[in-house]
């Protein structure tokens, strides 16, 4: 496996194996040339994840796999965002399948697990495979976690979400929907005040 991360606002994450890519968050355009896309993944509906989605579309998908509780996030985004913030949005993309916890993705004989890890958006999912986690807006490098005070946002859920993410074995490299990298280990310590309440 090979995770490539491409660098914007938001990040996209190519996971390839076997000849074939996963593509995680099309928030950036594509790299040319791309053969072997699979399958296209939101980790959630927040319009800057998938800003670049129609680059992607047609890149041997049809449409995005995400959980359903995000879809109502997407519907109305181009409208309110480009009327408040004056950023162009692309319409909520075509829906090819919806994850839900437990699913497993392959990609070139790699294995993704889906988890739901709700708290930032209602539909927030986590793939978990060997070594690694895509975990979306749920925490960011330094310790900084997903805002909650979005539609649908829930900072109880989120503290749960993080517990659980925060299992995974402390080698276990996070990647964020924003920023850089790091380690369950560097999770652990930064939010060390937070794993230790009730
Ligand atoms: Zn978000
Ligand atoms: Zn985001």
């Amino acid at each position: 496996m090979r995770v490539k991360l491409i660098k914007g606002f938001a990040n996209t994450y190519l996971v390839e194996s076997g000849g074939e890519v996963l593509v995680i968050d099309p928030a950036n355009p594509p790299p040319h040339p791309l053969d072997g896309v699979r399958g296209l993944v939101l980790t959630h509906g927040h319009f800057d994840h998938y800003m670049h989605v129609y680059d992607w579309i047609s890149m041997g998908v049809s449409g995005v796999l995400m959980h359903s509780e995000d879809v109502p996030l997407m519907e109305g985004a181009k409208e309110w965002v480009e009327r408040y913030f004056g950023v162009p949005v692309p319409e909520a993309p075509p829906v090819e399948g919806y994850l839900r916890e437990g699913d497993v993705l392959e990609v070139g004989g790699l294995h993704l697990r889906v988890w739901e890890v709700p708290g930032h958006s209602p539909g927030s999912i986590a793939l978990v495979s060997e070594g690694v986690v895509f975990v979306g807006d749920l925490i960011f490098e330094g310790g900084a976690v997903g805002r909650t005070d979005l539609p649908g946002g829930d900072p109880a859920l989120l503290l749960k979400s993080l517990r659980r993410v925060l299992t995974l074995p402390e080698d276990t490299t996070v990647y964020p929907g924003h920023g850089n990298p790091f380690t369950v280990k560097d999770a652990r310590t930064w939010l060390s005040h937070m794993l230790s309440g009730p």
